[in-house]
């Protein structure tokens, strides 16, 4: 086991480079639940961070995602799906070449919050000598419980970081199962792709997975609509857009509650829809 990871856990770090200094040298960390997250749902900032020698990411993986939907021969629940899953998460990365830590947990684990609480400590452990400008996780509206939880316990582990590490400056909550435009504009970061060459080809890795769902094909529209529809006035600039909840708050303010957080995002995107109808109503007088 490498210095810095924790037991059990499966590490790909695809420039060869001691994991140690890989941690420290990241600018991004990101947390996200299950072996394809990070390409299928992050995968414009893994193509932004391969193509700018200022920038690494490290994706850290929480769950074997063995809970998926099986294929045949891995049925669902097996070791052989956690086995193939990841192997396709090694395809992945070799290909956008950011460096990924397997933990291997079950979604289970990520559900309860006591046994939860124990993976804090080896995130801490992690990212206690990660200096990353940027973390990133799935979205606290997320429609997957497992990436809720997984949020969770990424706040969390932010929250416990030493005093001696340098604390990031940005937490961003990635789309999933749930659109972000509905949000306010000024919840949302948006995160550009100029690579969907590479993305289509770290999407297509996961072929256990788009067996039966075209998670492919689903992100790529999405991040294409964003591009298309955010900006009605602006001709497209990017081939991809994604976007994130700025949970940067949480961040700043330790004792906020996630929850509390959710019920001002969403009064600010309830105010921002009622505004606009309430100026196109009255403004004829
Ligand atoms: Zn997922």
């Amino acid at each position: 086991m490498p210095p810095g990871a924790p037991p059990n856990t499966t590490v790909v770090v695809p420039d060869g480079r001691p994991l140690d200094q890989v941690l420290v040298d990241a600018t991004d960390v990101a947390v996200v639940a299950h072996p394809d997250d990070l390409e299928l749902l992050l995968g414009t900032v893994v193509a932004t961070c391969a193509a700018d020698a200022e920038r690494s990411l490290v994706g850290i993986v929480c769950t074997d995602g063995a809970g998926s939907v099986g294929v045949d021969g891995a049925p669902t629940g097996s070791q052989e799906l956690a086995a193939l899953r990841a192997t396709e998460q090694r395809a992945a990365a070799e290909l956008g070449g950011h460096t990924v830590l397997m933990l291997g947990h079950s979604s289970a684990t990520m559900l309860d919050p006591a046994r939860r609480s124990a993976v804090v400590d080896d995130l801490v452990a992690v990212m206690g000598s990660c200096r990353p400008a940027t973390v990133h996780t799935h979205a606290l509206v997320d429609r997957h419980a497992t990436h809720v939880a997984v949020a969770l316990l990424t706040i969390d582990t932010v929250r416990a970081l030493p005093s001696t590490t340098p604390p990031p400056t940005s937490l961003l909550g990635i789309e999933g199962w749930s659109s972000l435009d509905w949000l306010a504009d000024s919840d949302l970061v948006e995160l550009p792709g100029r690579n969907d060459d590479l993305t289509i080809r770290m999407a297509r890795c996961f072929t256990s997975q788009l067996t039966h769902k075209r998670y492919d094909l689903a992100m790529q529209g999405r991040w294409r609509a964003n591009a298309t529809f955010r900006h009605h006035d602006a001709p497209d600039d990017v081939a991809e857009l994604a976007l994130a909840l700025d949970m940067t708050p949480l961040l700043a303010d330790p004792d906020l509650a996630p929850a509390e957080f959710l019920g001002t995002v969403t009064a600010r995107a309830r105010r921002t829809v009622a505004e606009q109808v309430s100026t196109l109503t009255h403004h004829h007088t």
